[in-house]
């Protein structure tokens, strides 16, 4: 196998690869992740907050028809004239009174109560549009540190890409084609040599039999990190 014009070719894809790296594990690119996190929690938290509120007044509509009518079947108790009752419809009356004020007391108190989770629901309603229109704002900045970021790497990425180009031509197809395969599976390197006897890249162990098998064909992929191990004398 032509290893010499492969490593070569790594040689300089290595500074690609650690570009793209850069690039990736940007620390303003990660910010903007999570601010487009934050963003999207607070617009379902929002909708969440909007139908909460719907609920609440829907609840107090129909709680105002029951104090209404409560009010009402209040006044029609107090207007019957008592002079042309009996003692027993009195009573009755007086206990219908009683059932109305109390039904009065547990409507009210479930309107204070209704009042209270309204306001609850909008003061998180507007931390939480305060939270969204803060994600956006920063976003906004590191957005545009991550972009120069990128600016300034992509004539120097253009670069290397012209010289991978341009050495790919003494590379064989085949073991090109293994290395692009690795290299997009995030392997680098994607060859490395054999230490001792152990994988170049993650240190594992080689059997007899393995490191036996990789003299003989001079390349053998590590069972543990997926590179090419490759032997040379
Ligand atoms: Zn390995």
């Amino acid at each position: 196998m032509d290893i010499t014009s492969i490593l070569a070719y790594q040689e300089v894809d290595k500074k690609l690869y650690s570009l793209e790296q850069d690039l990736a594990k940007d620390p303003n690119k990660k910010r903007c992740n999570d601010l487009n996190q934050t963003a999207r929690t607070s617009q379902q938290k929002s909708s969440q907050l909007e139908e909460q509120a719907g609920a609440i007044l829907k609840e107090l509509g129909e709680l105002k028809k029951s104090i209404d009518a409560t009010k009402k079947h209040g006044a029609e108790v107090l207007s019957s004239d008592v002079s042309e009752l009996t003692v027993e419809q009195i009573d009755e009356a007086v206990s219908k009174k009683d059932r109305v004020t109390s039904n009065l007391t547990a409507l009210d108190k479930r309107l204070t109560k209704l009042a209270e989770n309204i306001n609850h629901v909008l003061s998180e309603f507007n931390r939480t549009i305060k939270l969204y229109n803060e994600a956006k704002q920063q976003y906004q900045k590191f957005k545009a540190a991550y972009d120069a970021k990128v600016k300034e790497s992509e004539p120097k990425m253009t670069e290397l890409s012209k010289q991978l180009a341009a050495l790919e031509k003494n590379i064989n197809p085949k073991t090109l084609e293994i290395y692009k395969a690795k290299r997009a599976d995030k392997i680098f390197p994607v060859f490395v040599q054999l230490l001792g006897n152990t994988c170049g890249r993650c240190r594992m162990e080689l059997s007899a039999s393995a490191i036996s098998k990789l003299k003989n064909e001079q390349i053998l992929t590590c069972e543990n990190c997926r590179s090419v191990i490759y032997y040379k004398q």
